[in-house]
């Protein structure tokens, strides 16, 4: 199967989501990935139904195919904490709604972190917080991509393992899908600085979670050393 490889970028939505798009078309690429609210904060974004109109009269304007949405860095479908599983809960389906009104593709969470209560805990609660969104919101045609770890403290998703895990064990599983950060993987312990090495990485995603669920690839450079997080991609914790 013949696959096309699009660079985009991270670009910023100061001053309207629509400007994203402007600037990911000044900068002369097809794929924007933004945020559609402060990534740092609980608090919601209604969207006005002329933003809406304007982001995608310019999506189309522009060519941009796909956008990529990043939900709020503080959803954490893993928490064994009630309210922050709630107020992930509420962040996700808003995040997903916005997704929808602006024709975005793709979704891109974190699987979260346990806390200490394990990794078994943590994968039962992830794909219980799939499942609940799926049962509340019935059709929804943005994909949600679940982005790979560096595996520092409780995270889970720092394996291609425990990312399968979450993604085989929906009932939903073709609407998931992989995003492959090589920052994470790098601070996880892959030496993936020649090509050999990254063939080898990509084949292993192959093999564990299948190479057509790997959507987005995130090009992160690392401030940490190789193998720093201490553990390594393909073993369990
Ligand atoms: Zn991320």
């Amino acid at each position: 199967m013949k696959r096309t490889l699009l660079l985009g970028a991270h670009t910023s939505a100061a001053g309207g989501l629509e400007k994203a798009l402007h600037r990911g078309n000044q900068l002369g690429i097809k794929a924007v990935q933004l945020f559609t609210k402060n990534a740092n904060s609980w608090r919601d974004r209604h969207l006005q139904e002329k933003e809406i109109e304007s982001f995608r009269k310019e999506k189309i304007q522009w060519g941009i195919d796909p956008v990529i949405s990043h939900v709020s860095y503080l959803v954490n479908p893993a928490s064994g904490d009630k309210e922050i599983r709630e107020k992930s809960h509420k962040a996700m389906v808003a995040e997903i709604t916005r997704c929808e009104a602006l024709g975005i593709q793709y979704l891109i969470v974190h699987p979260g972190s346990h806390r200490g209560d394990g990794k078994d805990v943590g994968i039962q609660r992830i794909t219980e917080f799939f499942e609940r969104i799926w049962e509340e919101m019935n059709e929804i045609s943005v994909s949600i991509i679940l982005e790979s770890m560096a595996g520092q403290g409780t995270s889970i998703g720092s394996t291609f393992e425990e990312i399968a895990r979450i993604m085989y064990g929906v009932h939903r599983s073709i609407e998931l899908a992989f995003c492959f950060d090589i920052c994470h993987i790098f601070a996880a312990g892959h030496e993936i600085r020649n090509r050999k090495a990254y063939e080898e990485i990509l084949e292993e995603v192959d093999k564990v979670i299948g190479i057509h669920r790997l959507k987005v690839i995130h090009l992160s450079d690392s401030k940490k050393e190789c193998g720093s997080t201490g553990m390594k991609i393909s073993g369990r914790e």
